[in-house]
C-alpha cells in the first residue's frame, strides 16, 4: 500500500521545518512502507511517536499543521492532505477521486471527535508497536534513533 497523503504531508512538513534531516525522512518513509508490508496499518504519526522523533510541543505543532491541509471530499467526506503548493482544485480525493471541497475544515469541528479518536487509535498502535519490535529484536532505524536520543539532554 502506499503512502497516504497524510502520511506523506506530515512527514514533508517535519522535513521542511528541520525536525527530522532528509535522510531521516527518507527512512522513516522506507520503514513506514516497511511495517504496512508486514500489515501493521500504522501511520506516520505514531512512528514519529514510536522512534521519539520529535518532543511535545514539536509534535502537537506539526499535527496542528497537517490539519490544516486536510481538505473533505464533497462525495465521501474523507479527507486528503494537500502539499504546499497544491491546490485542491486540481487534487482528487486519494479515497473515491472525487472533488474536494476548497478551504480548511473548521478547526473547532476537526478538532472535538476526531483527535481524542486519534490519540486513542495512536496509543493502542504504540502498544501493538512495542509487543512487534519485542518479538522481532533489534531493527536499524531503532538503534539510528536511539543513537540521535542519547545525544539530546534528558528531561
Ligand atoms: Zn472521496
Amino acid at each position: 500500500m502506499p503512502l497516504t497523503s497524510a502520511d506523506i504531508v506530515f512527514l514533508e512538513i517535519a522535513r521542511v521545518k528541520a525536525f527530522v534531516s532528509v535522510d531521516e525522512a527518507e527512512q522513516l518513509k522506507v520503514e513506514l512502507l516497511r511495517r504496512h508490508d508486514n500489515g501493521e496499518m500504522i501511520g506516520m504519526p505514531q512512528l514519529f511517536q514510536e522512534f521519539e522523533v520529535l518532543d511535545g510541543p514539536q509534535s502537537a505543532w506539526l499535527l496542528r499543521a497537517c490539519s490544516k491541509q486536510a481538505r473533505r471530499c464533497l462525495d465521501c467526506a474523507r479527507n486528503t492532505y494537500l502539499l504546499a503548493g497544491q491546490r485542491s482544485q486540481n487534487i482528487p480525493c486519494e479515497h473515491c477521486q472525487g472533488s474536494l471541497r476548497p478551504g480548511r475544515i473548521d478547526p473547532e469541528r476537526q478538532n472535538s471527535g476526531r483527535l481524542t479518536k486519534q490519540r486513542i487509535s495512536t496509543e493502542f498502535a504504540h502498544e501493538k508497536m512495542r509487543e512487534y519490535l519485542e518479538k522481532s529484536g533489534a531493527n536499524d532505524i531503532r538503534a539510528f534513533y536511539k543513537k540521535k536520543n542519547d545525544r539530546r539532554p534528558k528531561s
